[in-house]
């Protein structure tokens, strides 16, 4: 197919995901030096390489529809070619309709073309506004949607307090966040300033990534008497995902916001805790090896996965072939397997590296662990990472015992 067929105006090629056909901007195209990153050069915005944030995405917003046992709407403001909205309209069952939007006229053309090539036209409307004020328009009651699914490039703090405003009470939002150098800590003030919350670089922030992203949510809502409920979160590749669930009433913000408090750091002996309040604190000094703490937050510290949701995604994963079927199923049984376990994660080789002890086997670690009773699991954060409710100094020495057990 040439630009001209299409009137716009740039290479464009088709694909198929899911178990959508589409017609997207043709990547290759667009990448002149070796640092351009085509998705955004492109003139519409497309990066092949979230096709496992939206299987994902469609799974989740699937086992959503089976519990709420309704047709549901879905809204996605920042839509660019449409593909994710497309894909939920052709793959979601249950579904009443789906409403795409991209303040860009270009973005909008080709999603038009792309609801329009897999005959979804009853079910999803194309809309071209600013994603607040479309949001804002649909703040009423029996105007609001179902599920609202932001995914910005970058952060999706603009659009918080609108997408929640847009909510019926039980309503599911999605939001992806990319913005992970600020969330991770390489630029900690505008994390502060973005998300309310002091990052920190360690071996888990990519968790504190979530729990930030979270914790804001937990903020915005709260302030239009809204708790949340997070029901699956992810971090994958350069981004980090949550599936919050919204209830209405002041009670119910009392409630989420007694989640928020902080994540206490050592960086000398890699100890960690958690405080409601930094007043809680008793001392500044670490109690495993009297280093100053360090902190992070404030964050989300309550679950930011349900087991049991985990369990219908994996079903629901299980009925379909994706292709990222495999990795997925992957994702999903360590992120069951982690739902109940304590905030942030070990990670095999920070710890061994310290020690200049060889990197040991994360199987032997977590089992070692155990047997020493301690409940440690695997994490989908990191393949050599482990989350365990045990001292860093106890860790340690269960390391230091099995690698003299291996010499
Ligand atoms: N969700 C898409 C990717 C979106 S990229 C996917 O799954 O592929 C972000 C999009 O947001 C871009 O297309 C951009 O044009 C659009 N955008 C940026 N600011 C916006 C705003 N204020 N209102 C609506 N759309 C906006």
């Amino acid at each position: 197919m040439t630009a001209e067929d299409l009137g716009m105006g740039f290479p464009i090629e088709k694909i198929t995901e899911g178990r959508a056909k589409l017609t997207v901007p043709k990547l290759g195209e667009y990448v002149n030096a070796s640092s351009d990153y085509a998705p955004s050069k492109a003139p519409v915005f497309y990066n092949p390489v979230m096709e496992l944030n939206r299987d994902l995405s469609v799974l989740v917003v699937q086992a959503y529809q089976l519990r709420v046992e309704r047709e549901i709407s879905v809204c996605e403001p920042l839509s660019s070619s449409g593909i994710r909205g497309v894909r939920y309209a052709a793959e979601v069952k249950g579904l009443k309709n789906v409403l795409v939007n991209d303040i860009s006229a270009r973005a909008v053309k080709l999603a038009c073309y792309n609801v329009e090539i897999n005959g979804l036209g009853d079910q999803v409307k194309v809309e071209n506004k600013d994603a607040n004020c479309l949001l804002s328009c649909h703040g009423a009651p029996k105007k609001r949607f179902d599920v609202v699914d932001l995914d910005p490039f970058g952060s999706p703090v603009p659009y918080l307090d609108s997408a929640i405003r847009a909510l019926r009470n039980n309503g599911l939002l999605a939001v992806t966040a990319t913005d992970l150098a600020p969330l991770c800590g390489v630029h900690p003030k505008a994390c502060i300033r973005k998300y309310g919350g002091k990052p920190l670089r360690t071996e888990y922030c990519h968790e504190l990534a979530i729990r930030l992203l979270l914790g804001c949510i937990a903020s915005s809502a709260a302030k239009q008497e809204i708790g949340i409920r997070a029901i699956f979160s992810h971090s994958t590749d350069h981004y980090v995902r949550v599936y919050v669930e919204i209830q209405y009433g002041a009670k119910k913000a009392d409630e989420s916001i007694k989640n928020l408090g902080y994540v206490l750091h050592c960086f000398g002996c890699l100890h960690r805790e958690t405080v409601k309040s930094l007043l809680d604190q008793k001392t500044e000094k670490c109690p495993e090896c009297g280093l100053r703490l360090d902190y992070s937050g404030p964050l989300w510290l309550g679950k930011i996965l349900d087991s049991q949701f985990c369990e219908l995604i994996s079903s629901e994963n299980a009925q379909r072939a994706l292709r990222n079927s495999a990795k997925i199923a992957r994702l999903l049984r360590n992120a069951k397997k982690e739902a109940d376990a304590p905030p942030t994660y070990y990670v095999a080789d920070k710890l061994s590296g310290k020690m200049s002890l060889p990197a040991p086997s994360i199987v032997a670690l977590i089992r070692a662990l155990q047997d020493d009773g301690f409940e440690a699991v695997p994490t989908h954060f990191n393949s050599r990472g482990f989350k365990a409710d045990v001292p860093a100094l106890k860790v340690q020495e269960v390391l230091k015992t099995l690698a003299t057990s291996n010499s």
